[in-house]
């Protein structure tokens, strides 16, 4: 997607400050952090939110999950985080590309804004 902000940041178009990398996925501190500790995990194929998940993403979205648990404990939060997927505009969502949000290091309240 050649207007994609995180398809640019998967090409190395854009910047990022990233913490992980492999073949299918990618971790980048988030650029206007909403916690001590918040960074986003993205697959480097462009799906375009948790509502456009197709039958053989599943295992990449579980993988990505799992990614978001270990970071946190690589980076000091594993003992309290929490993971968001925003799904469209109402929902907040402002990158039309899905990312795990995962972030830590405060308390956090229920329910969310
Ligand atoms: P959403 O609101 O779509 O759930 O989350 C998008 C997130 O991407 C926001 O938290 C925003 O700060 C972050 N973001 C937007 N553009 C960039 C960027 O160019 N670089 C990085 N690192 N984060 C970005
Ligand atoms: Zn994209």
């Amino acid at each position: 997607m050649s207007d994609c902000i995180f398809c640019k940041i998967v090409s190395g178009e854009i910047p990022a400050n990233k913490l992980y990398e492999d073949d299918e996925m990618l971790a980048f501190f988030d650029l206007h952090p909403q916690a001590p500790t918040h960074f986003l995990v993205i697959p480097k194929k462009h799906i375009k939110g948790p509502g456009s998940i197709e039958e053989p993403d599943t295992g990449l979205i579980g993988r990505m999950i799992k990614k978001g648990g270990d970071l946190a404990r690589e980076h000091g939060i594993g003992s309290g985080f929490r993971l968001v997927i925003n799904n469209g505009a109402d929902a907040g969502q402002s990158v039309f590309h899905i990312h795990l949000h995962v972030l830590g290091g405060r308390a956090m309240t229920w329910p969310p804004g």
